[in-house]
């Protein structure tokens, strides 16, 4: 029977439980176990799909076409696994089931309640990875704060699930902070006691407290701590500011963060090998050379909002001893900022909507008429269509339809089958489809291969109707859809890199694995800033 392993928050949000859960589920990886992360997130929106990035953070995307929460990319990347759309669920999720059933008339005569009905179906869906793939461990993240209204049918139905599945087969991690007062900076664990109390108080009582904090715990913190937490000294596990994330599972592993889970899950401690891993974090805190990529987009302001692709970033410049500097290109403005002159490399990422795409469009020219390393994502991908459009086929108006409703010359459009719109009325092209690479190409070189499987999340194609046109101007439509309608990959020969991608390559990256894309673009930057 898979145990469980379950993950709340307290005191505060944002404090990186998403990032504890990566660690602790790469750990147990690293000894052996088989692990399968899920999130469960008490908002009510069916799907992180249609939320902000800019409040909420980037929208991770699966395989499967799942459109999730960020943590969802945390998960994979730290445990190097592809995740499905059984790993993340709403409140919103749940109560479209119930109604669905409703209406259908499965509970005629029934009153449908918190409880049973709705802690039924979060127990259901927090089984759901374990029936399909069998995991030895499932950790279940619950979003949002204990204390929060709308995560407590969440936190009764953990508490319902552990008690039906039995003392050794599931815990209770709650992941905390360490206040510290103004302006003695004096440490304060009262919070943590209150969120414990809190927790308690809803009949879970914790088995492990991973505390955050800015300095090391005293005795005297840890010990109160123990104390009015009710748990073992050995189970108050010290969660220090690092300077990079792939820090925290080895700052967990020196506390023994795994055995002494596996010791409460009564399974057995295997010797685990985390020298790459430990490789990693040694080589991203010793980088010597620093490049700076000048990143073209709207949601900057939100330190989250492009996180896959940030990270991506970061794994390509691990892998090729250089510190990415990002910085953020304004693209709204009436000129393009004085910085873009200094930097080493341009990344447009995706994104939505008409704001800023003038300001991309005229970055992307700038990129191409100064030699300077460009990426596109998807956005990025469709601009720089739209400006070797105006600026090489003589198509001026070129434009697309998201961009400019008027537009003559839809260079990048809906397509005319509209062939992924889905049963829900969604119209979004989600989740891996193939492309197949021209022989000699760049793409093709990069990936050693020929045929490649990508993330798709965007609903606008490259105008089949243009194609010609855009490869009368020597651009090189490099990756297409097996079936040859859809443009997947650009690139331009004789510049040292102008790619662009309609996937989004950042959620296959992975630290020790970085995309092919990505490594491209920061080995250019890397030559570029050589030559200079
Ligand atoms: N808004 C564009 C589209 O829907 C691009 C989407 C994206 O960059 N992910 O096609």
């Amino acid at each position: 029977m898979a145990k469980t392993i379950f993950v709340t928050g307290g005191v505060v949000s944002g404090i990186g439980k998403g990032i504890t859960v990566a660690s602790l589920g790469a750990l147990l990886k690293y000894k052996g176990f088989s692990v399968i992360p899920i999130k469960a997130d008490p908002y009510l929106n069916e799907d992180a799909g249609t939320m902000n990035p800019f409040q909420h953070g980037e929208v991770f995307v699966t395989d499967d076409g799942a459109e999730t929460d960020l943590d969802l990319g945390h998960y994979e990347r730290f445990m190097d696994i592809a995740l499905t759309k059984l790993s993340n669920f709403t409140t919103g999720a749940v109560y479209r089931t119930l109604m669905e059933q409703e209406r259908r008339g499965d509970y005629l005569g029934k009153t449908i309640q918190v409880v049973p009905h709705v802690t039924g179906e979060i127990k259901r869906r927090l089984g759901l990875p374990i029936e399909k793939y069998q995991p030895d461990i499932l950790i279940a993240e619950v979003g949002g704060t204990v204390g929060d209204l709308e995560a407590l049918p969440f936190i009764e139905a953990i508490r319902q699930y552990a008690l039906e599945v039995g003392r050794h087969n599931a815990m209770f991690v709650h992941v905390v902070k360490m206040d510290y007062i103004y302006p003695s900076d004096e440490g304060k664990t009262k919070p943590i006691q209150q969120s414990v109390a809190m927790l308690r108080s809803y009949g879970i009582v914790p088995d492990m407290l991973i505390v955050r904090c800015k300095r090391p715990l005293t005795a005297a913190e840890r010990e109160k701590i123990a104390l009015f937490g009710g748990i073992a000294d050995e189970n108050v596990v010290e969660a220090l500011d690092v300077n990079s994330l792939y820090e925290v599972p080895l700052n967990l592993e020196r506390q023994h963060v795994a055995r002494v889970v596996l010791k409460r899950l009564g399974l057995k401690s295997r010797k685990s090998n985390l020298s790459e891993w430990k490789q990693l974090v040694r080589r991203v805190t010793h980088l010597k050379k620093t490049i700076t990529i000048g990143m073209v987009g709207k949601y900057l302001d939100h330190p989250d909002a492009y996180l896959s692709v940030s990270e991506a970033l970061r794994h390509a410049g691990a892998a090729l001893d250089a510190k990415v500097q990002i910085v953020s290109i304004d693209a709204e403005g009436r000129r393009l900022p004085k910085q873009i002159q200094l930097v080493d490399g341009i990344l447009v990422p995706g994104g939505f909507g008409i704001r800023g795409i003038e300001g991309k469009i005229t970055a992307i020219r700038y990129a191409r008429e100064h030699n300077i390393p460009f990426l596109g994502i998807c956005l990025g991908l469709q601009c720089a269509v739209i400006e070797v459009a105006r600026d090489l086929a003589g198509l001026t108006d070129a434009n697309s339809s998201e961009f400019d409703p008027k537009t003559t010359q839809p260079v990048v459009d809906y397509l005319p089958d509209q062939r992924h719109v889905t049963e829900l009325g969604g119209t979004l092209r989600l989740g891996t489809y193939q492309a197949r690479l021209k022989a000699g190409s760049q793409a093709a070189e990069l990936f050693g291969q020929s045929k490649i499987w990508e993330r798709h999340r965007h609903r606008y194609e490259v105008n089949p109707a243009y194609h010609k046109q855009l490869e009368g101007t020597g651009l090189v439509l490099s990756g297409l859809s097996p079936d040859g309608d859809l443009a997947e990959l650009i690139e331009l020969p004789g510049h040292p890199y102008f790619l662009a991608t309609q996937s989004h390559p950042e959620f296959l990256s992975r630290p020790t694995r970085p995309h092919p894309l990505f490594l491209g673009l920061v080995a250019a930057a890397l030559a570029k800033q050589k030559a200079a």
